[in-house]
């Protein structure tokens, strides 16, 4: 089954039902929307003879015509490629290469200008200014999606390894049928009264949860902003009500400050999503104290999108049972379509409370890497998914996170891979040895530092540096501080000891507030 047949569906049954606003102004409902996916998904095969199979890269920050492109391409078979649109334009370059994309849809249809910016049989589009507009504006009589298996895939979702280069995650449609029905069990009830909020990136986590929302016949909200700013969240929430979203935890955190300055209380929303990072219980704790019971948890990773564990609205604000909490800092128990266990490294079971790996079974697993069998057979063991990350599981099946294994840096809820940022620096001649790690941030709940150990004689400084990345890498994944040392500590093995680095780190900023 074609996952688009949802909005088919929807647009039959509710064709008058507001379906993308942006901001608080209609933009489109359920029967415009339906039929601008069909007539651009015509356009695509005609024009570009994009068909079952194909991948079409998708570019650009959130706006209105992000679920009507996305649709466009799921209606005549193709993958969805969604790019994260903090990256640079050469980074995604890379990804629309690596995808083999047929097509690149991109905000002006004019990032890549150069002839072999992009691998040579790849067209790039504007969202806005090609000929997708006129066809979404003539809009014919919507006509149904295509059929497709349900292990086809839909969406190929890039998330980086520790070997820096990203990896191509094969979401399939039932992955994201899955995805959707532990969403409507265990994460919210879902209802043509939501209005869902786009404030993190629709290529990832939020605008997967957009499915369930299209299946009920809900709104879908993208704030003009384009992105997270608390007045205007509390303002659409006010206007419009029963508002949704997913917010990554230092994202309801400046949520919980704004309203602390203006003395907002919540109204309006409905259920905020948390999840992508960890949470602190104080300031869940607080985020509780402001709004209410309005908090679900959810841990996931694009291998298993959205869907590994929940921590329901009624637990998270639970203060009475004994373990309350204990279970509020846990990212809860295993979600309705799938199994988790905690693993040692022969992946036998381990006892409650004992950290192993968290590994992972059932529908919304990934059916592996885009063209990297070798990383799938990795990952995937005997059916099970190895998320990677660290944690302990209690007798009431309640996991905690403890650790990531990979060492992930965590920043404002998007993930930054520290040997990504190694292998930029290194790349600089006046650069000998760097390590890099991430450090506790009060504003993005993490920052990148790295530690730089420069050639001989070679003189280079903060500003060279930070010039260099600038050039190379999205700007979130900048280091934001520097230390430059003679050299890095390391084991008997050589491999560089992060753990002394942290320390060394803090002790550094304790030393700078001191002075
Ligand atoms: P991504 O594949 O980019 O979505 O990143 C997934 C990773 O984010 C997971 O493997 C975890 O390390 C982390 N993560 C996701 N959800 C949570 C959560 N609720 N609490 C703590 N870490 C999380």
């Amino acid at each position: 089954m074609n996952i688009s047949r949802w909005l088919y569906q929807t647009a039959l049954a509710r064709p008058d039902a507001p379906a993308i606003r942006s901001g608080t102004d209609l933009h489109a409902t359920y029967a415009d929307f339906a039929r601008r996916s069909a007539a651009m998904g015509r356009y695509l095969a005609d024009t570009l003879n994009v068909g079952k199979g194909d991948r079409v890269a998708l570019f650009v920050p959130n706006c209105p015509e992000y679920l009507e492109v996305l649709h466009a391409v799921l209606w005549v078979g193709a993958i969805i490629v969604p790019i994260n649109p903090k990256l640079h334009p050469r980074e995604a370059a890379w990804i629309v290469g690596n995808s083999g994309a047929k097509v690149a849809i991109t905000q002006t249809g004019a990032v890549y200008p150069d002839a072999g910016d992009l691998d040579g049989g790849c067209s790039e589009l504007g969202i806005r200014d090609s000929g997708l507009t006129k066809a979404a504006q003539d809009a014919p009589p919507m006509t149904a999606p295509v059929d497709m298996a349900a292990d086809d895939v839909a969406w190929l979702f890039y998330t980086s390894g520790t070997t820096g280069r990203p990896k191509g995650v094969m979401a399939t449609h039932r992955n994201l049928v899955a995805m959707s029905l532990a969403y409507a069990i265990d994460v919210d009830t879902v209802s043509p009264r939501d209005n869902s909020l786009y404030a993190a990136p629709m290529s990832h986590g939020a605008g997967l949860y957009h499915f369930p929302i299209l299946r009920a016949g809900g709104c879908h909200v993208v704030p003009q902003s384009g992105g997270f700013d608390p007045a205007e969240i509390a303002g659409l929430a006010r206007d419009l009500g029963d508002l949704v979203f997913f917010a990554a935890p230092t994202m309801v955190k400046r949520l919980v400050a704004h309203a602390a300055e203006t003395g907002y209380d919540g109204t309006g929303i409905k259920t905020i999503i948390y999840g992508g990072g960890p949470m602190y219980l104080a300031d869940i704790d607080e985020a509780l104290d402001r709004f209410g019971a309005r908090f679900v948890q959810i841990y996931g990773q694009g291998e298993s999108p959205m869907t590994i564990t929940v921590l329901p609205r009624d637990l998270v604000a639970d203060t009475t049972h004994e373990d309350a909490s204990a279970r509020r800092a846990s990212v809860g128990y295993a979600q309705a379509c799938v199994q988790v266990r905690v693993v040692d490294e022969a992946m036998h079971d381990l006892p409650p409370g004992e950290v192993g790996e968290i590994v992972v079974a059932g529908d919304p697993v990934m059916k592996g890497y885009w063209r990297n069998d070798a990383a799938t057979a990795e990952t995937i063991v005997d059916g099970w998914l190895r998320t990677g990350d660290m944690g302990s599981m209690d007798a009431d099946g309640f996991v905690t996170l403890t650790d990531r294994s990979k060492d992930v840096i965590i920043s404002g809820g998007t993930n930054i891979y520290p040997r990504e940022v190694e292998e930029t620096l290194l790349a600089h001649d006046a650069v000998f040895e760097v390590s890099v790690i991430g450090m506790p941030s009060e504003d993005w709940g993490e920052e990148v530092v790295a530690f730089v150990v420069l050639r001989d004689g070679a003189g280079c400084d903060t500003a060279e540096l930070d010039t260099w990345c600038k050039g190379r890498m999205a700007s979130f994944k900048k280091p934001k501080t520097y230390h430059f040392v003679q050299d890095l500590p390391k084991n008997s093995y050589g491999k560089v000891l992060k753990t002394s680095l942290r320390e060394h780190a803090a002790q550094r900023s304790e030393d700078e507030r001191r002075a």
